[in-house]
């Protein structure tokens, strides 16, 4: 109740009704309650997410509540280029609210961790020294706040799916598991679950395959609780959704003329104009850019999902990303997919909208899809008021998810029912922040608790 009417009034903007809430519940909170902060600065934006825990239950697993997501205005701290210092400017404010909600004596043991995503990744990759001066300027702000920060790091594609397979697994209590009664449980084999993230700038897919993973470099090995896992894992870049958009706009202008293009994958009646020159500065999209980037571009859609699915099936071409992002999506490498998978952040808020998260075939999947496609703007635009930010590419999105999921990931008729496209569960955000801040503050420990193993062995 507390938390509600403190969200409420961080709403309204009551700064004194926000303090004294914020003293209240610290108040409440049982003193042997221990924080961690842990920012996520992904592409598109950062979020901070605030994690709290009972000091006595640290090492089980489920212990660990979200107390606080907070998203920071602005864009990813990778759109900081002009100037680096606005990156760790823009975190103040996330970061007030976290030390607002975390007592103050207990700030200097609080740790504090920023892991930075594909839009750095993107960035080292292009200009390292611009990525360097970004990183000094989010460590700034966070080294001089009163908690423990850690430092910020960039995350690689594995560890970024690896993490996230961590926090899925742990939220659903499938690693071990700790009881009302206070008894330590392992879940059964094979219930694990895979992990599917889609961010701004990069794919992931994470899970315990049934057999040996044989391309070693694809696979992270976790000893949790007593239990060695064998995760295959792997990123891929420039497959993320803005990235995908943007490559998918500039294939368009390779093969139209440079200042219309007609896209297949906004809906008839759409039309917009917009500067050609940003869409060629992400290393993502291919060098061969029209020789004139001043000039505007109009976008005229179609709605003509067959031809989307075609323009996009081209995108996993490798000739398309010239050794910069990662085509290698034949199978071969891949094991085959095995057990359930949760699907999250761009695959939930995509899979949401399109009213597709709630079991359904394939079929029904791809019908739903290809019939928004097929709507006219004019009748997507009065459906959804006010929803204008990321209507007009749902359509695009949809059809890259199922091209992503089947051709890319290999999911067919008889293993989609085993995709749940979630954001969260029980109250907790799926994304690899968790599983990042269990693993760097040693909660999950590769033995299992003393209890528990005098049991089993
Ligand atoms: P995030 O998980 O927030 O990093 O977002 C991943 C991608 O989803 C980015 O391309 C965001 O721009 C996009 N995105 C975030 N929120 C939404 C939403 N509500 N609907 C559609 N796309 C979104």
């Amino acid at each position: 109740v507390f938390l509600a009417l403190l969200g409420a009034a961080v709403a309204l903007g009551l700064t004194a009704l926000v303090l004294v809430l914020v003293e209240a519940v610290n108040i409440l909170l049982p003193a042997d309650t221990k924080f961690g902060i842990v920012l996520d600065a992904g592409s598109s934006h950062t979020s901070l997410f605030v994690y709290r825990w009972p000091v006595d239950k640290q090492n089980g697993t489920g212990v660990v509540s979200q107390a606080l997501a907070c998203q920071v205005e602005g864009p990813g701290i990778s759109s900081y280029t002009a100037d680096p210092a606005q990156a760790g400017e823009s975190l103040r404010g996330c970061l007030g609210e976290a030390l607002a909600l975390i007592p103050e004596a207990q700030h200097p043991g609080t740790p504090m961790f920023l892991g930075a995503t594909a839009g750095m990744r993107l960035l080292s990759q292009k200009n390292s020294s611009q990525a360097g001066d970004i990183f000094a300027a989010v460590t700034r702000v966070l080294g001089g706040s009163p908690v423990d920060f850690q430092g910020a790091k960039l995350l690689d594609g594995q560890d970024e799916g690896a993490f996230g397979w961590i926090t899925i697994n742990y939220v659903l209590g499938l690693l071990i598991k700790y009881s009302f009664s206070g008894e330590w449980t392992r879940p059964p084999e094979g219930t694990l679950v895979g992990a599917l993230d889609l961010g701004g700038a990069s794919t992931q897919i994470a899970f315990v395959p049934r057999g040996p993973v044989l391309d070693t470099s694809t696979q992270v090995t976790f000893h949790l609780y007593g239990s060695s896992y064998s995760v295959y894992t792997r990123s891929y870049l420039c497959f993320g959704r803005d990235q995908i958009l943007s490559r998918l706009l500039a294939g368009l202008v390779q093969s139209h003329s440079a200042s219309l293009v007609r896209h297949p994958c906004y809906h008839s009646g759409y039309r917009s104009t917009l500067p050609l020159a940003p869409l060629y500065e992400s290393p993502c999209v291919h060098p061969a850019a029209p020789q004139n980037l001043t000039q505007n571009l109009t976008v005229e859609g179609t709605g003509d999902p067959g031809a989307c699915v075609v323009a996009i099936q081209q995108l996993f071409n490798c000739s398309s990303l010239q050794g910069l992002g990662d085509c290698a999506f034949d199978r071969v490498h891949q094991p085959p997919l095995w057990g359930q998978f949760y699907a999250f952040s761009n695959f939930y808020y995509t899979f949401h909208f399109l009213n597709l998260t709630s079991r359904q075939s394939l079929a029904t999947a791809n019908a739903t899809v290809w019939e928004f496609c097929q709507e006219p703007w004019k009748q997507v635009e009065a459906s959804y008021p006010g929803q204008d930010r990321w209507l007009r590419d749902y359509c695009a999105c949809g059809l890259y998810i199922l091209t992503l999921l089947t051709e890319g990931y290999g999911f067919s008729e008889e293993t989609w029912p085993s995709i749940e496209f979630r954001q969260q569960v029980g109250g907790m955000d799926i994304g690899w922040t968790l599983g990042y801040m269990l693993n760097l503050t040693g909660m999950i420990p590769a033995e299992a608790p003393v209890q528990w193993r005098a049991e089993s062995y």
